[in-house]
């Protein structure tokens, strides 16, 4: 067992984890750290939940310099995850003189470039926001030291793969690159095979893609009636704090309507709606002043929230590895967590798919009658 003590971590990183409530690294930490420190290049791939974020965000907090010029340049797929990311490092740095700045598109341009001005030394973005920044000449990149691909899959999944060459082009050639990612597909390793020397791989879990302290279940249910089963299921489940995913943007609407209008504890979250609106849905549901959040795939990107005690898909997922991604979102962090899978007839395909590649087992569950809702 490594201790974070053992890392030889800088007394002012120490004490910033110790007051995260951070007790000993994760697997994915203890194999990165050091390797970052050392100035490798990094690819880590690990699960949902296991802490990549501090695997990369440690070591940089470590090497970044109080100097001016912007060191570290993190990306990742969604503005919900830059402001996450940029929390961490936040609490990473709090001991250390290092100022951290997300910039995300939908906030204003403005305000990011007085920030940028300031002088920031880590910068954590979506790749969108941050070209508009290096083509209007208001972030410089040319001093980077550090470049971290987050959630590298998702991003790739986004289509931000140009926006990320060209953000990539404007870095100097003898930065480090890390990059992070749930899984590995080919466009993935690509990415790395053009933009990383001599990459070390840190996998933890091969193989297994779900994390096991996630029980999964799966309900069959009739497209007519599909709503009552969904509120017979969160009822009788106990379902304290939930994430419902639909497949598109209007099912979210309709769906978190209903559910409201039926008295639950909803809203629902996708990107159509304004910054400013997911924000509020978003601190709403951290602070459990909604207990079920209903969202699309892209809205959820690697949301990070605590005690999610359930997932539910309420449309079967796409394909196999969103079917990951979305329940990745509960058993953070060493919790247990519930996935529940709706299937009417039409989906069973899918289930039956989702089983094979993520070789996991999902057990049936039966939709509790009203008699067994009302006892
Ligand atoms: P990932 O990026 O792998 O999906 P995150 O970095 O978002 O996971 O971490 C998931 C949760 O675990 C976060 O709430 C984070 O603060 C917490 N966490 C990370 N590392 C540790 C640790 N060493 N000890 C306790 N909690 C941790
Ligand atoms: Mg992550």
């Amino acid at each position: 067992m490594t201790t974070f003590s053992e890392l030889n971590l800088n007394k002012k990183v120490y004490q910033a984890i110790s007051d995260m409530g951070f007790e000993e690294p994760s697997p994915i930490q203890v194999q990165c750290i050091p390797k970052v420190l050392e100035g490798l290049d990094v690819i880590g791939q690990a699960q949902t939940g296991t802490g990549k974020t501090a695997a990369f965000g440690i070591p940089l907090v470590e090497m970044v310099s109080t100097a001016k010029p912007v060191q570290a340049l993190i990306l990742t797929p969604t503005r919900e995850l830059a402001i996450q990311v940029a929390g961490e490092m936040r609490k990473i740095a709090k001991y250390k003189r290092v100022k951290t700045l997300p910039i995300y598109g939908g906030q204003s341009i403005g305000s990011q470039i007085r920030a940028l001005q300031q002088g920031v030394q880590v910068v954590i973005g979506t790749p969108g926001r941050v070209l508009d920044h290096l083509r209007r000449g208001t972030l410089k990149l040319d001093k980077l030291r550090v470049a971290v691909l987050d959630e590298a899959d998702e991003m790739l999944d986004m289509g931000f793969i140009e926006d990320i060459e060209a953000i990539l082009r404007e870095t100097p050639s003898d930065r480090q690159t890390l990059l992070f990612s749930a899984t590995m597909p080919p466009e993935v390793k690509r990415l790395s095979v053009r933009y990383m020397k001599d990459p070390v791989n840190v996998t933890i879990n091969r193989g297994e893609v779900t994390v096991p302290l996630i029980e999964q279940v799966y309900y069959k249910v009739l497209e007519r009636t599909k709503l009552e089963s969904l509120c017979r299921i969160v009822d009788s489940e106990e379902v304290e704090l939930g994430i419902i995913f639909c497949r598109t943007k209007r099912g979210v609407d309709e769906l978190s309507d209903a559910l409201m209008s039926r008295g639950y504890l909803a809203d629902g979250l996708h990107g159509d709606l304004s910054q400013a609106q997911r924000d509020r849905v978003m601190r709403k549901f951290r602070t459990n002043d909604i207990q079920l959040l209903i969202a699309t795939d892209v809205a959820a990107r690697g949301i990070d929230v605590e005690n999610v005690t359930h997932v539910v898909n309420y449309d079967v997922p796409q394909d196999p590895e969103s079917y990951v991604h979305r329940i990745g979102r509960t058993g953070r962090a060493g919790k247990k967590g519930l996935a529940i899978t709706m299937v009417t007839p039409a989906e069973f395909k899918m289930l039956k798919l989702i089983e094979k590649e993520t070789k996991g087992k999902l057990v049936a569950r039966e939709v509790p009658t009203l008699a067994d809702v009302a006892e």
